[in-house]
């Protein structure tokens, strides 16, 4: 007996479950929320490795978004309207959902609105930006219900104290949560039905064995009638031929900053940089784009040229004139593919994957955890 465990300890914790999930970001967890609420007689497990959800869901910036004017327009180079359309629908309904299902007082959900920035240097980018927004206002209406989603908001650009920024979009349906707040409140529903969940349980590999599927851990094996993988970013790490490429994202927090102007979600440079006020303090991440390459990587860490880039900005841009000391920096790791979708989907006898939130995963990852439960009960 490697491990020691009691009688009771292998009657209560460990031995043979229903459905064994690999993961407890907020795909996972909505996976097991879902098949505990639908068949509250499942024995269901998360073996999650880190001592916290250690992927993207506690470490990311806590927009609920669905997409500034110029994403919406970069998508449309490679898919149709009616794809992008079904896309931002996707993502709304998410978010209605995490908000519905949650509550928004317990996850700190604020609708400030967001805004998207162009510099100086991006005047024809903005005018290109600006001709379309009647166009994707009438386009996304049928899917958000409301209307004029997209106006110009020049006239706020001097009222948040921003200095080289020459136009901005307003989205009014944009809001912003607390994280790990959310988080927490999923935790507590989950365990609440009676989901067994378990911490600092990496999972070495997942192999058949009779009629159950073996999970072997550093903590010993369990048996599972069925596996979800929900495991995002670190996918190929178990299954080295599902199409997720990681992408690190670097964060900081400044401390709080007296008399701050800023209210709401910022985007600028498609996306790739990304702030928002945070409790009086800005947060504010992005670069990725500086070295595609030393940003695909699973491993957490920061880099000089990052860390230099975030601060001119903030410096520059986002706080001129105004004293700033950051108090945080922290990254997560994203997991990205050149299909913008999430991979839902069997991939083994007995063994199910719901990745690749392609950074987007507040606003997707209710409905991934959703509909991949649903496979499972209905296969
Ligand atoms: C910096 C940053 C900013 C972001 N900002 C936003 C935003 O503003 N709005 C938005 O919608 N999205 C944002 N995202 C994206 C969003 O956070 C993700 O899309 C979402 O959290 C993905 O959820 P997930 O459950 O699929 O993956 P994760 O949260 O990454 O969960 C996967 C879990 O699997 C665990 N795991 C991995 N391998 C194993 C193993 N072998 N055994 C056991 N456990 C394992 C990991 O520890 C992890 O906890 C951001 C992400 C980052 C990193």
């Amino acid at each position: 007996m490697p491990f020691n465990y009691s009688y009771w300890e292998q009657t209560a914790f460990v031995g043979y479950f229903d459905v064994v999930i690999i993961g407890s970001g907020i795909v996972g967890l909505n996976a097991a929320l879902h098949l505990k609420t639908t068949q509250p007689q499942l024995r269901v497990l998360v073996l999650e490795r880190g001592f916290l959800p250690s992927g993207a869901s506690t470490k990311n910036a806590g927009f609920a978004c669905f997409g500034t004017v110029s994403e919406q327009l970069a998508l449309l180079k490679h898919a149709t309207e009616d794809e992008m359309v079904q896309l931002v629908g996707y993502k709304y309904r998410g978010l209605k959902r995490l908000r519905e299902k949650l509550g928004d007082d317990k996850i700190g959900y604020e609708e400030h609105g967001g805004y998207e920035l162009f510099m100086d240097a991006e005047k024809n980018k903005a005018e290109e930006c600006i001709s379309q927004i009647d166009r994707l206002n009438r386009l996304l209406e049928p899917v958000v219900g409301e209307s004029d989603i997209y106006s110009i908001a020049d006239d706020r650009i001097a009222g948040f104290g921003f200095k080289g920024v020459s136009r901005m979009i307003y989205n009014k349906c944009e809001g912003q949560i607390h994280t790990g707040r959310m988080m927490r409140v999923l935790l507590a529903k989950v365990q609440g039905r009676g989901v067994l969940v378990l911490n600092n349980c990496a999972v070495d590999k997942i192999e058949p064995d009779g009629e159950w599927m073996n999970v072997a851990t550093q903590q010993g094996n369990f048996k599972a009638g069925k596996v979800i993988l929900a495991t995002n970013a670190f996918a190929k790490q178990l299954f080295p031929n599902l199409a997720v490429t990681p992408g690190r994202g670097q964060v900081l927090v400044t401390k709080p900053i007296e008399g701050l102007k800023l209210c709401g979600t910022y985007h600028f440079d498609e996306g790739y940089y990304y702030f928002r006020n945070a409790y009086g303090r800005v947060l504010f991440g992005g670069g990725r784009n500086l070295d595609f390459g030393a940003e695909q990587t699973t491993e957490f860490g920061h880099t000089d040229a990052v860390k230099q880039k975030l601060f001119e900005y903030l410096e520059q841009v986002i706080l001129p004139g105004q004293k700033f000391e950051i108090d945080y920096w922290w990254s997560g790791i994203m997991g990205f593919g050149d299909d913008i979708k999430p991979i839902i989907k069997q991939v083994e006898p007995r063994v199910y994957c719901a990745v690749r939130c392609n950074g987007m995963g507040i606003a997707m990852g209710t409905l991934v955890g959703e509909e991949v439960a649903e496979l499972v009960l209905n296969s």
